[in-house]
């Protein structure tokens, strides 16, 4: 999973025997991303401000704990990675160091920063239904999955995701906790399987008619939509897709983003980074990288499938309020049997 490119070699090389220089035109990115666009993203920054950018990837779990253990000594100046909650949890942990930057706070919207963390793209939680299976006026909210009519019917991957926390999250934002276990109760008892596999195989379930209706991020089936795959278009004919809760507080939306670290070597260089992820060009790659949408207005996505699935009305939850009721959704899965 890690690439560890020459001039981090000589980085990590040097650090046992002379300081590291804080002024040279470098930035030590610490990514939980690995998507074809990106090359392009960061060749572009270098290009623009000279500054060379050395690439530590792997998986969330194992950075943020690479992070924690390297403590002041880290070389890391920008953690980046998706979902809220992850996010969240480096920030709980104290990783992240706070940025102020105009330009930041003018391009990105309110609701999708904190003072320590930056989303720099969305993605939604969306309802996927069997069209030949379940009537979609039938699943037009979140709350609809726990309702009698869907008995057998609900596929859904494990309740401890963070993704499915996040979403739990939300509803015990709007619904409050007792209505959330009611729901995450109901849901249970109509699932179709024990939870098992990401969201692609709950979309491929549904479109096989294993069960009727499952929830899945956007970027999965926008993947599902651009595949040449006879198989994959076949999934696509049978399913369709409903923008949660239009008629209330609106379809829940996760993130991708990431912050400054505390002990970053390099802080200048990482704010110009940040700075320049939300400029448009930038927003472009880092959306496409992975099908979900740029978070600045007027940034253009330039994805023929992704666009067409629409507009639609968006939960506008703070993500950093987002964050906050994980643990208690976990503990409301977990009383539901949701595992
Ligand atoms: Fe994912």
């Amino acid at each position: 999973m890690q690439s560890i490119t020459p001039a981090l070699l000589l980085l990590v090389l040097s650090v046992g025997t002379a300081p590291v220089v804080a002024q040279e035109k470098v930035l030590n990115l610490y990514s939980a991303r690995h998507y074809q666009t990106d090359e392009a993203l960061y060749a572009n920054f270098t290009k623009q401000t000279g500054i060379g950018i050395n690439r530590i990837e792997g998986k969330e779990d194992e950075l943020l704990e690479r992070i924690r253990n390297e403590g002041v000594n880290s070389p890391a100046d920008v953690f980046i990675t998706v979902d809220a909650a992850r996010l969240a949890q480096a920030d709980a942990l104290g990783l992240f160091a706070p940025v102020k930057s105009r330009q930041l706070e003018d391009r990105i919207p309110d609701h999708l920063r904190t003072p320590d963390w930056f989303s720099f793209s969305t993605r939604a939680r969306v309802i996927i239904y069997n069209k030949a299976m379940v009537n979609p006026a039938e699943v037009q909210n979140y709350e609809d999955l726990a309702g009698h009519k869907l008995k057998g019917k609900v596929c859904v991957r494990s309740g401890s995701h963070p993704y499915n926390l996040s979403l739990g999250s939300a509803l015990i934002h709007h619904l409050g906790e007792q209505k959330t276990e009611e729901w995450a109760r109901g849901l249970v008892a109509n699932f179709a399987r024990a939870p098992k596999g990401g969201d692609t195989d709950q979309i491929r379930a549904v479109a096989a008619g294993e069960c009727g209706v499952s929830i899945s991020n956007t970027y999965y089936v926008v993947r599902l939509m651009r595949s040449d795959k006879v198989d994959d278009k076949k999934v696509m004919e049978k399913i369709g897709v409903v923008w949660p809760n239009q008629k209330s507080f609106g379809t829940h939306i996760n993130v991708s983003g990431g912050g400054m670290l505390k002990n970053a070597p390099h802080k200048d260089a990482a704010v110009k980074f940040l700075e320049y992820l939300a400029s448009d060009e930038a927003q472009t790659y880092f959306a496409n990288g992975n099908n979900e949408w740029p978070v600045v207005k007027g940034a253009v996505a330039k994805n023929p499938e992704l666009e067409s699935l629409g507009k639609f009305k968006s939960d506008s939850l703070n993500v950093g309020t987002l964050s906050k009721n994980t643990a208690q959704a976990q503990k409301i899965f977990d009383r539901a049997g949701w595992r």
